[in-house]
C-alpha cells in the first residue's frame, strides 16, 4: 500500500509518501518501529517563514499556494520511481483536515481533491491532532498510550476511550509553542522561538515565573506575562528562557503524570513541534522512568508538521476503509481529535 500525504496547517507545506509491504500490520497492537525493509517515508517540506512576527494567516496561505502544488508534485515523481505495475502510483490520498488556519486547510483540501480525483484514488481526510499521536504510537508499538500533544497551537494530553480519543487535560487559552513564540517575539527574536529559547536556556539561570495547573488543564497567558514584565525590568534573557523552560515543561509533566495514573496507562507518548525540546522529552523520560512508564518520543522530522504521519494514518484509514466522499470533504479549522471515529483500532478495544 502507498499512500501520499499532504500537510499544510499552518507553516509547513509538506507532501509525503508512506508505503508498507505489511498493511496488516497498521492494526492495532501491532505497531513497530518503522523497518527499512517493510517500511517507506519520503517528506518534502517547504517551510513558510515569517520575514517578522508571528505566523500571518493571509501570507502563510499564500506560501501554501505556491509551496503545495510543487512538494505535491516531487511526493508523486518519488511514488512513481517505486511504481513498477499498472494502475495509479498511489493508492489513496491523506490530507490535514484541521485543526489550522482556514484559509492554509482549503488550500490543502483542493490539492487532495484533485489529486485524488485525477488518480482515481480514495481521499483519507486526517485530523491533524490525531496524526501527531498516531505516528508516535505506531512507531513505538505501544497499545494504548496516553499522549502529550506539545504543539505550536495546541497543548493536550489524549486518551483512548470506547472508539475515540477523549481530551483528559488541555491548555485554557494558547497552545504551548504560540507561547513560547510569543515572548521571543517581545524580545525581538524571529519566528520559530522555541528553538532559541532552548539554546538560550543553556546559558541562563532559573528564574521563579508562575505554575498554574488546574488537575488536568494548564494555563500559559499569566506565565507569558510575567516573563516579559522580567524582560521588560533587564532580567537577562537566557534566565527568563530557563525559568519558561522549567516552569513550562513541569507543568507538562505533572499533568501527563496525572493523566498516566488515572487512567492507569503506562505507556506516554510525545508529539508536536515542542515536543523537539530536550529539555522537555528528559523530564518526561524521567517522570516515567520513576513510575515504571515506558516513553517515546519519535525523531524529530516526526514531531513537527511533517505529511508523513498523514500519510502513515491515511494508511490505517484506508486499510479500515474509513475514506471520505470529495462531497463530504470540507476542512474544519476547529476539528478536534475526540470528534474523530477511530476506525483503525480493533473493534474490541476500549
Ligand atoms: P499544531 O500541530 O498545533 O498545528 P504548529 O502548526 O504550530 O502546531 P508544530 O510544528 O507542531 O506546528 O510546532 C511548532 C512549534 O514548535 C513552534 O511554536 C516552535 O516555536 C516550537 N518549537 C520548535 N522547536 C522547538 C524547541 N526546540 N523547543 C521548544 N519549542 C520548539
Amino acid at each position: 500500500m502507498r499512500i501520499l500525504g499532504i500537510e499544510g496547517t499552518a507553516w509547513a507545506a509538506s507532501a509525503a509518501v508512506f508505503e508498507t509491504d505489511d498493511p496488516d500490520a497498521l492494526r492495532s497492537g501491532t505497531g513497530r518501529t518503522p523497518d527499512p525493509a517493510v517500511d517507506h517515508v519520503f517528506i518534502e517540506s517547504d517551510p513558510y517563514q515569517p520575514d517578522s512576527g508571528g505566523i500571518h494567516p493571509r501570507e502563510a496561505a499564500e506560501h501554501m499556494g505556491t509551496a503545495i502544488p510543487e512538494v505535491v508534485e516531487t511526493a508523486l515523481e518519488h511514488a512513481a520511481a517505486r511504481h513498477d505495475g499498472d494502475g495509479p502510483v498511489v493508492d489513496g490520498v491523506a490530507f490535514s483536515r484541521g485543526p489550522g488556519l482556514g484559509p492554509c486547510l482549503r488550500i490543502v483540501g483542493t490539492a487532495a481533491r484533485s489529486v485524488a480525483q485525477t488518480l482515481d484514488v480514495p481521499l483519507l481526510g486526517v485530523n491533524h491532532m490525531v496524526a501527531h499521536l498516531e505516528i508516535g504510537r505506531y512507531q513505538s508499538g505501544f497499545d494504548s498510550p496516553v499522549c502529550l500533544n506539545a504543539s505550536g497551537a495546541n497543548a493536550h494530553l489524549l486518551g483512548y476511550h470506547n472508539g475515540r480519543y477523549r481530551v483528559l487535560g488541555e491548555t485554557m487559552d494558547t497552545g504551548v509553542g504560540n507561547a513560547l513564540d510569543k515572548f521571543t517575539r517581545h524580545v525581538g527574536w524571529t519566528h520559530p522561538g522555541g528553538p532559541k529559547v532552548e539554546a538560550a536556556a543553556e546559558d541562563g539561570d532559573y528564574v521563579e515565573l508562575p505554575y498554574v495547573v488546574k488537575g488536568m488543564d494548564f494555563s500559559f497567558s499569566g506565565i507569558m506575562s510575567a516573563a516579559k514584565d522580567e524582560a521588560d525590568a533587564g532580567t537577562p534573557v537566557p534566565d527568563i528562557c530557563a525559568g519558561l523552560q522549567e516552569t513550562v515543561f513541569a507543568m507538562l509533566t505533572e499533568v501527563a503524570e496525572r493523566a498516566l495514573s488515572l487512567t492507569g496507562t503506562d505507556e506516554l507518548v510525545l508529539g508536536g513541534g515542542v515536543g523537539q525540546n530536550a529539555r522537555l522529552r528528559e523530564m518526561l523520560a524521567e517522570m516515567c522512568d520513576q513510575r515504571g512508564a515506558k516513553f517515546h518520543a519519535p525523531e524529530p522530522r516526526f514531531l513537527r508538521d511533517n505529511a508523513g504521519m498523514i500519510a502513515a494514518l491515511g494508511a490505517r484509514m484506508l486499510a479500515a476503509g474509513d475514506t471520505l466522499a470529495v462531497e463530504e470533504s470540507t476542512v474544519d479549522p476547529n476539528f478536534r481529535p475526540d470528534q474523530v471515529d477511530v476506525t483503525w483500532r480493533g473493534a474490541d478495544e476500549s
